[in-house]
């Protein structure tokens, strides 16, 4: 885009063309007052507040709609400007309530500044006239108060363009024009996701959050920048504090956030409740006759440390282990991986991304050099075509799935490879609906219709890969028809999808659980690395492999070495230069072998081989398959702490329960799903009386080895001395919109697109992995005839334990469901509502059936974010060999009616 020059009041401003005359003043500092101008919406020039004059143009044009221009004159104030300012303002205000007093927004309202701002006294020569619309509190989270509303239509806008949802529109013409859902239904029954856009915009207090309601006042109010602590997108928002009862009492957008403009979801803007639920683990607690009893921290950290030691002695180091935390910052998940290789001195160390997104690491490495994701999500529009496989975009990651609407609004192509009708599925110019576990499969189809059609990218293939003969000889054999038979996929299908992804000139594919979760996760992410390099989508902006990762910091944990087999920044421990360096600044040597991964260290648990283990942030007991088994395992080690905010499965079983801090509490880093790194601000002390950094050095310094820091940042700067790819990362640096990595150094702006010039391998080119077919470890069969698939809802989170704990979201989502085809359940003659019995080879679980077309026959879904819905009592706990994850996404089950 080309740089314009123009004045406005006499001043020169630059702006890009393109934009608007508002928007370049505003980016100049310039405000011309506005109520219906919203960055994230297209202009719409109704509220005539923004009117300028331009030298040039006839009469008064509304700022927000006209284009600068090279050499623009434009005036934004004086006498008739605001004159006719006035006189619109007095027009609004004739028609709203004076109750600014007891409304919530009031000091927070567009309205009100405005008001002020041009000095309005009253309303002359217009009358009040009152309206009287009753409150609108049909639901738990948004409050409608129709008397407030200015009809500017951001919220119909917002819902309409951002979300496109379409719940709002105006109904009723005139004086009696109001915002409403369709038919005047209430908002739960409508089709609203309560993400709260519609709120995030509304210039008055008509549409507001009502768990907020009468919490604080806005002068009462401080606002905390931080980043979101539920998914990997890494949104930014406002933590917003009642300063006098130190409490987070709303969240409001961050308009600045590099990932979401200001767009959140409903666990990002109303999932805060949980932070001061009275359920909060807040003192240590030590096992003591059989019951878990208070006791002061130094006690705790002592006991903890002592028995510790005792065990190392004992059975030596490699009989601890410790589970670190996709929940926590980056600098937690450092201090843990320390702990356990420089204190504990085992190799055993690992994370939660061990039972979700392992095998995106192990396989994006496999093909491109490095684990992570090879595109920035801001780059999803300007794909011509987007692959989205195993990913249920619009519920797990719905910012990223605002992202893909918008694409396809622009005409993007859409291809979705899921075994469930997801929401997105409607939009889909292809929709391949596999059967479970046949990724490869369906993947070598598409390749195999891509070669026999030459459409591959020669040139991408003998500049910058290896391994290409092999790959095409493996994929020979999957013709559309033999796919076909193996995915249940229509083979006309296969090919216009192969044919679709092949030719456009950028294609990107974005994917998820639904591809890392079965045992051959590695492999399915081997074969879209495969795919991508085939036909050159990879290494260019709008291209690239995606994982979508699941929790906050998944990304981070494994960055920073939470990891059995290297330390930040991905180095080998077998690497003995790089073990060197670490030993050098650590002070003491290190562990040279690889370590256990988080699943094999539960086995070896069962075995009576792991005698000790620390867990931050994690519930295997509920969220590791075959649940039981692994409560069996956990039970056998001789001694269990667990550090957590909440009471859980596993911490029933804990030997010491150290209180966590959440990350309104904490200071520190998460990197989102982009490799973006972004500060977590602490926005109010923490309720236990420590950040989590501080007890993990707490614990180390009893052990014998002091830990100190005086602030997250210092445990970054050691991240960043003794890893290359985070070098350049300082927190000043993160303060704006945080950084890609990598960033060898402090000029390095970070990377949005990986692979560019080469390949992270040495001689610098992509490996094709030449991959077969393998069915999932249990099939079903006549005793047990149904997959199950296991997955997010949009409400919740994890086992749920925070997302649970927020009432308004709660009372959306109050309890699990399974998903059953129509067909299905008339065979089984089940109801919707009906309480049934699922069960498979390793349990049963009590749940209540959803009868809906979303799952197709024969497969049913469920999640486990319920407390009294234990699904992983039934999911199978075998692994991809290679990863180490479980196959949550097919397992083998019946239902039975109870
Ligand atoms: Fe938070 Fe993810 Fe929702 Fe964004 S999309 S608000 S990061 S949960």
């Amino acid at each position: 885009m080309q740089k314009v020059t123009l004045t406005i009041d006499g001043k020169t401003c630059f702006g890009k063309e393109g934009r608007t005359v508002l928007e370049v003043a505003l980016e100049n500092g310039i405000n011309i007052p506005h109520l219906c101008y919203d960055p994230r919406l297209e202009a719409y020039g109704g509220c005539r507040m923004c009117l300028v004059e331009i030298e040039g143009m006839r009469g008064m044009v509304t700022s927000c709609t006209v284009k600068v221009k090279e050499g623009m004159k434009v005036v934004t104030d004086n006498e008739l400007l605001h004159h006719h300012r006035v006189m619109v303002l007095k027009l609004i205000l004739a028609n709203h309530p004076f109750d600014c007093m007891i409304c919530s927004k009031s000091g927070d309202c567009s309205l009100q500044e405005l008001a002020y701002n041009l000095g309005i006294e009253n309303i002359e020569p217009f009358q009040k006239e009152e309206r009287n619309f009753p409150l609108t509190v049909d639901n738990p989270l948004v409050e409608l108060d129709r008397n407030k509303c200015i009809h500017c239509g951001r919220c119909i806008r917002i819902c309409n363009e951002v979300v496109q949802r379409d719940v709002l529109s105006f109904a009723k013409r005139g004086f009696n024009t109001v915002v409403t859902t369709p038919i005047y239904r209430s908002f739960e029954e409508s089709d609203c996701e309560f993400c709260g856009q519609c709120i995030s915009s509304c210039p008055t207090g008509a549409l507001t959050e009502k768990p907020s309601k009468g919490k604080g006042r806005t002068c009462d109010i401080k606002r905390v920048r931080t980043t979101c602590g539920y998914c990997g997108t890494g949104c930014n928002f406002y933590l917003n504090v009642n300063i006098k009862g130190k409490k987070v009492v709303k969240v409001t957008s961050c308009f600045e956030g590099p990932v979401n403009n200001g767009n959140l979801c409903v666990k990002g803007r109303f999932g805060y409740e949980f932070i001061h639920h009275p359920d909060r683990i807040l003192k240590p607690m030590i096992r003591k006759n059989s019951g878990l009893q208070e006791v002061s921290y130094e006690e705790a950290i002592n006991y903890t440390a002592g028995r510790f030691l005792e065990l190392k002695k004992k059975y030596g180091p490699d009989s601890l282990g410790a589970f670190s935390s996709s929940r926590c910052t980056n600098e937690e998940n450092f201090l843990v991986a320390k702990l356990a290789r420089a204190v504990f001195g085992t190799k055993n160390i690992d994370n939660c991304a061990r039972v979700c997104h392992a095998p995106s690491v192990t396989g994006l490495s496999a093909c491109f050099g490095s684990g992570a994701a090879t595109n920035s999500f801001d780059q999803i529009e300007g794909a011509d075509v987007l692959f989205i496989t195993g990913s249920n975009t619009t519920e797990a990651h719905p910012i990223v799935g605002l992202k893909v609407k918008r694409a396809l609004r622009k005409g993007v192509k859409l291809i979705i490879a899921d075994p469930r009708k997801i929401e997105l599925v409607k939009r889909a110019d292809i929709w391949l609906d596999l059967r479970p576990g046949t990724n490869i499969a369906l993947l070598n189809g598409m390749m195999n219709v891509i070669i026999s059609g030459k459409l591959q990218n020669d040139k991408f293939i003998r500049d910058r890969t290896e391994g290409y003969e092999a790959l095409k000889e493996t994929v020979k054999k999957y013709t559309p028809q033999y796919v076909e038979k193996i995915t249940g996929v229509d083979r006309n299908k296969i090919i216009e999808a192969a044919k679709l992804y092949a030719k456009a000139p950028k294609s990107m594919i974005l994917y998820s659980l639904g591809m890392t979760e079965h045992v051959t996760g590695t492999y399915n992410v081997m074969s879209m690395g495969n795919l991508a390099m085939l036909c050159g989508h990879v290494g260019r902006e709008s291209t690239g492999v995606n994982p979508l990762r699941g929790q906050n910091n998944v990304q981070g944990a494994c960055d920073m070495g939470a990891l059995p087999n290297v330390f930040s920044g991905y180095q080998s421990v077998e690497d003995p230069v790089v073990r060197s360096k670490f030993e050098k600044i650590w002070g003491v040597s290190l562990p040279d072998k690889k370590g256990l991964q988080s699943t094999k260290m539960i086995e070896a648990a069962h075995e009576g081989k792991l005698k000790g283990l620390f867990i931050l942030g994690e519930d295997p007991c509920h969220t590791d398959p075959n649940m039981n088994l692994v409560r069996k395992s956990l039970e056998n080690l001789e001694f269990l702490v667990v550090q957590e905010l909440f009471p859980t499965k596993t911490t029933e079983i804990a030997d010491v329960v150290l209180p966590a801090a959440s990350f309104a509490e904490c200071n520190g880093t998460f990197t989102n799903g982009e490799r973006r790194i972004q500060l977590v601000r602490r926005a109010i002390p923490p309720l236990c009386g420590r950040e989590n950094w501080q007890t993990i050095c707490d614990l180390s310094t009893a052990m014998g080895y002091p830990m100190h820091y005086n602030h997250p940042s210092e445990i970054m700067e050691e991240v960043a001395f003794l890893s290359p790819i985070f070098a350049g990362v300082t927190y000043e640096r993160l303060a704006d919109k945080g950084l890609q990595w990598p960033i060898p150094d402090r000029k390095h702006m970070g990377t949005c697109t990986m692979y560019e010039k080469a390949f992270n391998f040495p001689a610098g080119l992509g490996k094709f992995n030449a991959i077969q077919h393998k069915d999932p470890a249990e099939m079903p069969d006549k005793k047990y005839p149904y997959v199950l698939i296991t997955g997010r809802r949009r409400e919740h989170y994890n086992n749920g334990s925070m997302s649970r704990r927020n009432k308004g979201i709660f009372e959306l989502w109050p309890e699990e469901t399974l998903e059953i085809n129509p067909e299905d359940a008339e065979k089984l003659k089940i109801s919707d509502g009906e309480y049934i019995n699922l069960i498979s080879r390793r349990g049963k679980v009590k749940i209540k059936a959803s009868i809906t077309e979303r799952a197709k026959e024969g497969r049913f879904f469920t999640s486990f974010h319920f407390i009294d819905t234990l699904t992983n009592t039934v999911t199978n706990s075998v692994f991809d060999p290679l990863a180490g994850t479980p196959e949550y996404k097919a397992c083998a089950v019946k239902v039975e009616k109870i």
